[in-house]
């Protein structure tokens, strides 16, 4: 399959100006590419079927003017838990079945008002719970690099999409590492933005004081491009604040290697890390250095309680917001139930899976009476500590790296009977989300199996300009090889990822 087009933002808007391709040409290859690898890959749930329309009037009206962005006419995927009017939210989940979206989410209505057509919405684990998208209620999504190895979770079609170059661009959602996980598991870049950089409207919550929405991306440039778009001040989510977006677009730029204080917490390194990442991340740290990097040992004394931490606070939460999951409004209703009590007894049986079931069954204890003050309270002051410790460390460095994950992708089946050893994919992630932080994963070259291992870097409040501008010379440093899938059906077009054959 022939892709003449473009990976970044960048080359994609010159070769729209220089009227080298029409919108509709570039909308219909990316849906072709993704209809043709549904089977292998199944990163999307549904297609967009307006995104042809969209493209042909968006021709027409940008014949002769100037586009008012970069991002005009460029195609994206949404992970199917953020609403867009008129489409299917299905959260991966049976309850939500046949529910059409009445509003769009505001990140998404920012893109699209800057003219960006919607593709189609990626496959996730049910409401974003989990690390492999075997939650998912529609089947799985299979890693590019590796069909028989999970994309990562839970927004694994989002970031797979993605790798498999069904988009160049997509959005998926971080509570505990669902955007990061999955991107170091396909080789792409994934931001975790700082909690309040973006608003939460429409995007079904899961934990809402954990909860930010954020880009894969290959390239960094697109990802702030994205995060740009997305940014500021909503009075739908009153948890965002009003940070001027374009302070990003400056760090990006300003931020260098050399003298940059990067924080290294010893202790993570240590137990439970795969070999292959441990050896990947040394060779990185050793780059970096020969680029004026300067390390600085950091203690992180409570991040290792982040696991507990969060099962309690993130359960706590979706158990109390998933309450209005229970057949009157939305979705799927079970039949033939006598009374009101069985009706929503039965919806909720047969509507949710066994891990989102697990997950709210784990938050109504943790909250019930008499226990709260032995779990929810103790969390939260937990969750203080985690943030003050971080907080502290950036005294004494810029940006703190560790693994993105301890593993890289594992295999269909291997971890699902085990919650705890699934819990623990998002160790290294998690407390970023406590602490409310910004953080990405950034592909750094692959192991001995030829999977991507993804670098994590930290950042304090509002420093996501930076970790990019970091994320950029780690992507140029480690540039990365194509995933399998791209052998059999071609590459996404352009320099960096490789030319079509
Ligand atoms: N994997 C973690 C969980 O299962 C994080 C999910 C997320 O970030 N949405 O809860």
């Amino acid at each position: 399959m022939k892709n003449p087009f473009f990976v970044s933002v960048a080359d994609f808007a010159r070769g729209r100006d220089e009227g080298r391709f029409t919108l509709e040409e570039v909308t219909a290859y990316f849906l072709d590419r993704t209809r043709s690898l549904s089977g292998e890959i199944h990163a999307c749930l549904s297609v967009n079927d307006n995104a042809i329309n969209r493209a042909r009037q968006l021709d027409n009206r940008l014949r002769g003017e100037k586009p008012p962005s970069p991002l005009t006419g460029y195609p994206l995927m949404i992970k199917d838990n953020l609403e867009v009017r008129d489409m299917p939210t299905t959260c991966a989940s049976r309850i939500l079945e046949g529910y059409r979206s009445l509003r769009t989410a505001t990140a998404v209505s920012r893109l699209l008002s800057l003219g960006t057509i919607i593709l189609g919405k990626t496959n996730l684990d049910e409401f974003a719970m989990g690390s492999s998208t075997e939650n998912s209620a529609f089947g799985p999504t299979r890693n590019p690099w590796d069909p028989s190895r999970v994309p990562g979770g839970s927004s694994g079609g989002s970031a797979a999409a993605v790798a498999a170059g069904l988009a160049p661009l997509s959005l998926g959602s971080d509570t505990g590492g669902s955007i990061r996980q999955p991107a170091a598991f396909c080789g792409v870049i994934g931001v975790k933005p700082t909690y309040g950089r973006i608003s939460r409207s429409g995007l079904v919550a899961f934990a809402s004081s954990l909860d930010q929405i954020g880009p894969f991306a290959v390239e960094a440039e697109d990802a702030l491009e994205a995060l740009v778009a997305m940014s500021g001040a909503d009075p739908l989510d009153m948890t965002t604040e009003g940070r001027d977006p374009e302070e990003m677009r400056r760090d990006f730029t300003q931020t260098s290697l050399s003298g940059l204080r990067l924080g290294i917490p010893a202790a993570l390194f240590g137990e439970g890390l795969d070999n292959s990442i441990r050896e990947r991340l040394a060779d990185v740290r050793k780059g970096l250095s020969f680029d004026g990097v300067r390390e600085e040992e950091i203690e992180l004394a409570h991040a290792a309680m982040g696991i507990n931490v969060y099962y309690v606070l993130a359960t706590s939460e979706a158990a109390s917001n998933l309450c209005r999951f229970d057949g009157v409004r939305y979705g799927f209703r079970a039949a033939g139930s006598a009374n009101l009590r069985e009706m929503y007894e039965e919806t909720r049986d047969k509507g949710f899976g066994l891990e989102v079931k697990r997950r709210i069954l784990l938050g109504t204890f943790a909250l019930s009476a008499g226990y709260q003050e032995a779990f929810y309270r103790k969390a939260r002051k937990v969750q203080a500590l985690i943030r003050q410790e971080f907080l502290d460390a950036f005294s004494r460095c810029d940006v703190i790296m560790t693994p993105t994950s301890p593993t890289p992708a594992f295999s269909f089946g291997e971890k699902t009977g085990d919650p705890l050893s699934m819990y623990l994919s998002d160790i290294y992630t998690i407390t970023a989300n406590l602490a409310g932080l910004p953080a990405l994963s950034v592909p750094a070259g692959v192991d001995a199996d030829g999977l991507p291992v993804g670098v994590h870097l930290i950042g304090p409040p509002w420093s996501e300009g930076r970790l990019l501008a970091v994320a950029r010379e780690i992507s140029r440093r480690w540039p990365m090889p194509l995933p399998r899938v791209h052998a059999t059906h071609g590459t996404i077009p352009g320099g960096k990822r490789g030319e079509e054959k």
